[in-house]
């Protein structure tokens, strides 16, 4: 008799995962993907939209047009995981499964910080970003503050991405003198889960476009006046970006597969949690570096991890033994630096130590990028 697998979340991992099973998965069994939004949206786009190089709608599509390709999907809340019973929780009803590709990403709250709701923006959301966007256009200098809320946070390389772009879109605009762009984070130094030689590299990136650097700071409160209190000292800006906080979705953290901080924890080979059949993805699990920091929460992984556990269960269902396995590395990723910039940037997060190379900033890296992007929104969907 044909299996029931569900996959939770249609972001990078679920949508890779989704696609690789509909190729591989033996015939006659049954497919189901369960997102409560009814698009994906492609993140790492969201600081081209910024910087006014994209539209909202050039990000997104309908998680329904994978329908086409066998499998079902449906649009509801994930409340809650039934281990024993092999049940998913939905708000639209109970969801039997024989397989789980759990890939529900992270959860971001603006809430932990007073004031941060209310007088920052949100470069990690589609809806503020547009709004940001629009505010950019008008803006007639002044500093802007973009600050990391707090550890672990997706899309490694997003925040310095998102102040280069800043800082040449300015350029291009004639008003860069007018504009002071200040990048705060917790971190005590940038990528700190890589060699310090690329933090290096990373400052001096910065330094050289004239973003000031303070790392080793958290925001603890801003107000309507546009004050940031920070754990030591405070400052002012008349514009405030936020990346919020991270955490588990609340509908797993108390779930037995959920470790240290509610991430779930997994094999950090094969992302198979300690129940039968039940696999963890991309930004959802906590997987621990030689170095004792959080494996980055990146798209590259989460899309190398979902395309380990799907053809993993291809192979089990056909009675073979699973033969993938996740190695923490990724190649030919790029961090843009400017619009038509950008450095590659390769990771091998399992070695002892981590090691990591940034390129010096190049055209061909950005092109890397944006071909990628044409290629996720085209050929999975
Ligand atoms: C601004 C930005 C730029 C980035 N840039 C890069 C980059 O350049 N390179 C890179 O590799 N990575 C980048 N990233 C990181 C990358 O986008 C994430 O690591 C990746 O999306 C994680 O994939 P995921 O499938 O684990 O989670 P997500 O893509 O977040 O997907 C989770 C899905 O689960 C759904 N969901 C969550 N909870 C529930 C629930 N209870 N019920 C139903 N559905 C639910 C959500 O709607 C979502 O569709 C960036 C991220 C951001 C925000």
């Amino acid at each position: 008799m044909g299996k029931t697998i569900l996959i939770l979340g249609g972001g990078t991992a679920g949508v890779a995962a989704a696609n690789v099973l509909a190729d591989v998965l033996p015939p006659g069994n049954h497919l189901t993907l369960v997102d409560r939004s009814p698009v994906h949206l492609f993140f790492a786009s969201l600081p081209l939209l910024l910087v006014g190089r994209r539209k909202p709608g050039q990000l997104t599509r309908e998680l329904s047009r994978l329908e086409s390709r066998g499998l079902k999907f449906i649009q509801t809340e994930v409340e809650g995981l039934d281990l024993v019973g092999k049940t998913v929780l939905t708000k639209a009803g109970k969801l039997p499964y024989d397989a789980l590709l759990i890939a529900l990403g992270a959860e971001r709250n603006e809430g932990l910080i007073p004031g941060q709701k209310e007088w920052a923006f949100n470069p990690y959301s589609l809806e503020e970003t547009g709004q940001l966007s629009a505010k950019l256009a008008r803006f007639p200098g002044g500093r802007i503050a973009l600050f990391i809320a707090d550890l672990p946070f997706t899309g490694a390389v997003a925040p310095y991405e998102i102040v280069l772009l800043l800082h040449d879109y300015f350029r291009r605009r004639g008003l860069r003198r007018q504009v002071e762009i200040v990048l705060i984070t917790p971190e005590q130094r940038p990528f700190s889960f890589a060699p310090p030689k690329i933090s290096t590299a990373v400052a001096e990136l910065l330094a050289q476009a004239g973003i000031k650097l303070l790392t080793g700071h958290s925001v603890t409160r801003i107000t309507k006046t546009g004050e940031l209190f920070l754990d030591r000292g405070e400052l002012t800006a008349d514009l405030i970006l936020a990346i919020p906080s991270h955490e588990a979705p609340p509908c797993l953290r108390s779930s037995p597969l959920a470790g240290p901080g509610g991430w779930l924890e997994v094999d950090p080979h094969s992302l198979e949690t300690a129940w039968e059949a039940v696999y963890a993805l991309g930004d959802v699990t906590g997987i621990q570096t030689s170095t004792g920091h959080w494996l980055p929460k990146v798209g590259f992984f989460a899309h190398y991890q979902a395309e380990v556990a799907a053809r993993n269960l291809a192979l089990k269902l056909s009675g073979k033994e699973p033969s993938f396995k996740f190695r923490g590395g990724a190649a030919g990723a790029s961090m843009l630096t400017a619009f038509r910039r950008g450095c590659f940037v390769s990771l091998s997060a399992y070695a002892i130590p981590p090691a990591m190379t940034l390129s010096p900033p190049n055209t061909l890296a950005y092109l890397t990028k944006t071909i990628f992007e044409k290629y996720w929104l085209t050929a999975w969907f």
